[in-house]
């Protein structure tokens, strides 16, 4: 296995609300491999988009990092200073968000804001930036890309918008892409284009990647590794061929009969989990998952269950599987 090029370690994330503390990311480790594509997913609010926001460090008040290590090679992202991380932040790591229009500005052009990015993360000149840009649109699959440089957001569609932000979010051929539902606020029709042009840019670029989604479809199609969160903690983690023929956690297991598997039985029953996320504001211990779990058990009251490997860093976060070891 290479040198990880990411490797998260112990992350707590919280916010201080009125009503609590909420601990949306809560002790998560991972590591990501260079070239590699992770797929981190859960339910809303389970805290995949505030991992990505941690490792960007863009977490607003009353947000804060309050433990843990992030490391981009031997470089500890949280202790480093705010002008340092702006350069790795557009450069070396890049994050797509869900909302193309939240990334774009709506008062410049396209062409002038992918060439900006160009001449101040590469040194480029005017001319050479602008070329440059022409030539990642092009790359990205807009048509016409040499007179579309200097249309302003609006004038695109939502699809053309996140191929837009996906040419600036490459630009630099990153080391880290993190793509958080990066086709959530598109029609299902170009969801698809979207994904494929990621899976395309990614393996040309060679970058690592962090896909945020809760779409267990487009899990299998892109995944080297799973990450299945829930609650602000993990509760499977492993290659994706493995935790989708063997899921051992209950919830990634009520997640895998809840979706409709080609070759499956024609009568297979699809089932639903039952009982809503827990919002971890100040959550009781024990397991946070026991509530809509059929087998929880006194244990899972009191103990938070931590990860254990299974084999080939394969990881569960649950009792039964501690038992099940031993
Ligand atoms: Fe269910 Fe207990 Fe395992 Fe949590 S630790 S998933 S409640 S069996």
């Amino acid at each position: 296995m290479p040198e990880p090029i990411l490797t998260v370690e112990g992350l707590k994330t919280y916010f201080q609300l009125r009503s609590g503390v909420l601990k949306a990311v809560d002790g998560l480790s991972f590591s990501l491999a260079p070239g590699e594509v992770l797929c981190i997913v859960g339910e809303s609010g389970s805290g995949k988009s505030v991992t990505a926001q941690s490792i960007m460090r863009l977490i607003d008040p009353p947000g804060e990092v309050v433990e843990g290590h992030i490391r981009y090679g031997d470089t500890d992202l949280l202790s480093l200073p705010e002008q340092k991380m702006e350069r790795i932040r557009g450069d070396r790591i890049c994050m797509i968000f869900q909302d193309p229009m939240t990334a774009l500005n709506p008062v410049f052009t396209i062409g002038a804001q992918i060439a900006e990015g160009l001449r101040e993360h590469q040194g480029l000149g005017r001319r050479e930036a602008k070329a440059k840009a022409i030539e990642l649109l092009r790359l990205v699959g807009i048509p016409q890309a040499e007179a579309r440089f200097g249309d302003y957001p609006h004038q695109f569609s939502g699809g053309m918008r996140q191929r837009v932000v996906i040419a600036g979010a490459i630009a630099c051929q990153p080391d880290i892409l993190i793509a958080d539902e990066p086709t959530t606020a598109l029609d299902v029709t170009i969801q698809a284009q979207i994904l494929k042009l990621l899976s395309e840019i990614q393996k040309r670029l060679h970058s690592a990647m962090i896909l945020i989604t809760h779409d267990l479809g487009v899990v299998a199609a892109m995944a080297d590794r799973v990450l299945v969160m829930y609650a602000g903690r993990m509760v499977e983690y492993g290659d994706v061929e493995t935790v989708f023929r063997e899921p051992k956690h209950p919830y990634t297991i009520g997640l895998m009969d809840s979706i409709i598997r080609l070759g499956g039985a024609r009568d297979a029953e699809l089932r639903s989990i039952p009982g809503m996320p827990l919002v971890p504001v100040d959550p009781p211990p024990g397991c946070r998952f026991r509530f809509r779990c059929d087998e929880a058990h006194e244990r899972c009251e009191t103990e938070t269950p931590p990860p254990r490997d299974l084999r080939d860093g394969h990881s569960v976060a649950c009792h039964l599987l501690a038992a099940e070891k031993a």
